[in-house]
């Protein structure tokens, strides 16, 4: 019977998780453009926008738009080098598209003759992007309805040609299902793929080479069904550099590494959003780790006076800057040293080009503020440097590394080298053959990076507490140190603030006061983004929480709230946490803190600890789960919320089957029933997953 009763429970819980889930895309909405506004450059603004794709092809003479879904910048990048790719070996008249600028009903006018791509992104359990929710919502929703009227029985898309890759990680349990999705949907109101729908994987690390294996075929069935002649590659810029020797860098009009026109203007104002970043005062920041050899920060950001708000659980997004000795490298490979600081406008050369960063900037600014120039390199983007290269010898080398996905793997990825360490590794002699405007359009915009929040938003709404690993490893087969871009501007503004006799000790220099001296007094830029990683609204319910290391952050927000109410007296449930690290004495982060809360809460907080390296035998949280399987089952029992933040690859995975497995045993049920239930916790909301 109590089963019966929890089925009912989990089918309610559904429905409202499906509600909640339809109505986030609202919620998270963002503005378009963030340099619509001031890059008077950008072709879109400049031609006027319109939501019609078919009208805005036909405007522009294009028969092929790239539509993507995008969270973290890859597809989106994808989609950029599928767009050149089409132009400059097929002939194909290609546009770049962000899949919420434009309406979806009149999909079934495209064109005969033209194609549309969908290169899309899964994000977290299976979820479309931001950009994607309501062309994903429109096209497997019960009442779509095309302009012509047309329903999904009439086959409404029949005109409609279609390339499909999707983006996805195979830890997570929903497998790039965007694309799965949307190609079923796509297929069932009658439209036609061309080639096979391709699936790149995050998880297994083979994203690059899944794209570069998928796209040839595809390429050669879009041949056939556009009758498209394959001519050699040449580089056509999409955008134009052009040096500006009446401008100083000190003129007013020039971005010196400003998100926005606003923030260049010295009046930055709010909403402070995804695409506008709040230049946040850093309160306080410090070192978590008693080691010498490894670095974890706590740091407070304040945000009074903002207007942004948080809830426990939210997520922050930090807006990094390129490490001095990065953007020097790649200054000197490719011979810009001499004009670092020369003032250079941006202009798409098409009227559907966005141009990607704030214009008229410089070099040195380009590189520092606004270009991801330290991630992993692709094949295809080194193969395209072959052309520019300073000598026969290099071009050859470069030729055999674009031809020979082995080779490159053990010259370039084993290494670790981002792209100007690549071209380093080839040659001494710089690069300076290389456009400009094709750095721009092969590297991806500088991302922010995501932290899950680590303070109680009841405890303190106007200080955000971020807990950050400091992301410095050898790579097995690297010859040097990766340093994490953003961590490590993090640690050099933690080292300042706290005026540390050596405040660079990794030799990377920042330009710390930011542009034109706005981030001075330690200022970071920030945004906040909401998350459905939330605790029961009923303090009274009990919860489980699996956060090793850093995954510990978010828990640590949950156990400030619940002190704080149960402090005011308010009845707290079991709040149970696994948490583990290395050793006690080196990396339990928030040991001393801990101690306080469990004063506040008394036995109502329980904390268990597994150190991996202080027994003969690795410990991990999910063995510390197992061996607690009475109590967790007990609790569940209880209706407890379970939650487990931190590592995706390899923890999350196997908390989940460990979870399915108590649930089994301690009920006495067969082990497929466990899975299920814990997928049925899942798609409740009473198992929630942060990992990344
Ligand atoms: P990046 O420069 O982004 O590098 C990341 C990793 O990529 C490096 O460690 C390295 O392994 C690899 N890499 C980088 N360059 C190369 C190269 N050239 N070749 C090969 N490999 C390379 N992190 C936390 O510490 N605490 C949190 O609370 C937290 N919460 C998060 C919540 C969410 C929702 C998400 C999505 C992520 C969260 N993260 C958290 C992770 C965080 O966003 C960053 O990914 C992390 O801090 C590393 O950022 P970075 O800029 O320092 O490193």
């Amino acid at each position: 019977a109590q089963l019966d009763t929890l089925d009912l429970v989990v089918l309610v819980a559904l429905l409202v998780g499906s509600i909640a889930y339809f109505t986030k895309g609202t919620y998270w909405a963002v503005p378009k453009d963030p340099y619509a506004s001031s890059a008077n450059l950008n072709g879109a603004a400049k031609s006027g926008k319109t939501r019609d794709i078919v009208e805005k092809m036909d405007e522009t003479g294009k028969n092929c738009v790239i539509f993507y879904g995008s969270q973290t910048g890859t597809a989106e990048d994808y989609a950029s080098r599928l767009a050149k790719e089409g132009s400059q070996r097929f002939g194909l008249k290609t546009m770049v598209a962000d899949i919420e600028d434009y309406d979806y009903e009149n999909l079934d006018k495209f064109p005969e003759d033209k194609i549309a791509f969908f290169v899309l992104a899964t994000y977290g359990e299976g979820e479309p992007t931001d950009n994607a929710v309501e062309f994903y919502q429109f096209l497997t929703g019960e009442d779509i309805a095309f302009e012509s009227g047309a329903t999904a029985e009439d086959s409404p898309l029949s005109s409609l040609k279609y390339v499909a890759f999707g983006l996805g990680n195979n830890t997570y349990e929903h497998y790039n299902s965007m694309v799965r999705h949307v190609d079923a949907a796509l297929a069932k109101l009658g439209a036609q793929r061309i080639g096979a729908a391709g699936e790149g994987d995050d998880g297994a690390g083979t994203m690059e080479e899944d794209f570069l294996a998928w796209k040839e075929p595809m390429w050669a069935a879009l041949s056939d069904a556009m009758d498209l002649q394959e001519r050699e590659a040449v580089y056509e810029p999409v955008f134009s550099v052009e040096e500006d020797e009446m401008t100083t860098p000190e003129d007013d009009s020039v971005y010196l590494g400003e998100p926005t026109a606003a923030h260049r203007a010295g009046q930055p104002k709010g909403p402070y959003s995804a695409h506008n970043p709040y230049i946040a005062p850093i309160g306080e920041s410090r070192e978590l780790f008693t080691v010498k050899d490894r670095n974890c920060l706590h740091m407070e950001i304040d945000i009074a006076g903002s207007n942004l708000s948080y809830q426990t659980g939210d997520h922050i997004a930090i807006w990094p800057t390129n490490a001095g000795a990065e953007v020097d490298r790649f200054l000197q490979v490719f011979g810009l040293e001499d004009k670092r600081n020369s003032v250079i406008n941006v202009k798409g050369i098409d009227v559907t080009a966005k141009v990607p960063i704030p214009t008229p900037t410089t070099y040195d600014v380009a590189v520092r503020y606004y270009m991801e120039v330290c991630a992993p390199v692709s094949r295809q983007f080194v193969s395209s440097l072959a052309a520019f290269a300073p000598d026969e010898a290099s071009k050859t080398e470069i030729v055999r590394l674009g031809n020979d996905k082995d080779y490159f793997h053990e010259k370039i990825t084993n290494q670790c080298y981002n792209i100007a360490q690549a071209l380093q590794s080839i040659t001494s002699k710089p690069f300076t053959a290389v456009p400009f405007s094709l750095l721009i359009e092969g590297l991806n915009k500088l991302q922010p990076r995501y932290y899950s929040i680590s303070s109680s938003s009841l405890v303190q709404k106007d200080k955000i507490s971020i807990t950050a690993v400091v992301e410095s490893v050898r790579l097995p087969g690297a010859s040097h140190m990766v340093k994490g871009v953003t961590t490590n501007y993090l640690f050099a503004l933690k080292q300042k603030q706290n005026g540390d006799p050596s405040p660079d000790p990794h030799g990377l220099t920042y330009s710390i006061t930011g542009p034109r001296n706005k981030y001075d007094g330690i200022h970071v830029p920030v945004h906040v983004r909401h998350s459905n990683f939330k605790l029961p609204s009923d303090p009274s319910k009990p919860i489980i929480m699996v956060g090793p290391g850093t995954g510990v952050a978010p828990f640590r927000g949950f156990i400030q709230e619940r002190a704080a109410l149960a402090a005011k007296g308010e009845k707290v449930g079991t709040t149970l946490l696994f948490f583990g690290c290395r050793k006690s004495d080196e990396d339990f982060i928030y040991q001393d803190e801990f101690k306080t809360y469990q004063e506040q809460m008394g036995d109502s907080l329980k904390i268990i600890t597994a150190f991996s390296r202080e027994g003969a035998e690795k410990v991990y949280v999910q063995h510390r789960l197992k061996e607690n399987a009475p109590l967790v089952s007990e609790l569940l029992k209880q209706k407890a919320n379970f939650y487990v933040c931190g590592d995706a690859a390899n923890m999350a995975r196997e908390v989940n089957l460990v979870l399915g497995h108590i649930i089994a045993e301690q009920r006495g049920m067969p082990a497929e029933r466990g899975e299920e239930m814990v997928k049925h916790m899942r798609s409740s909301g009473s198992y929630q997953e942060d990992v990344w």
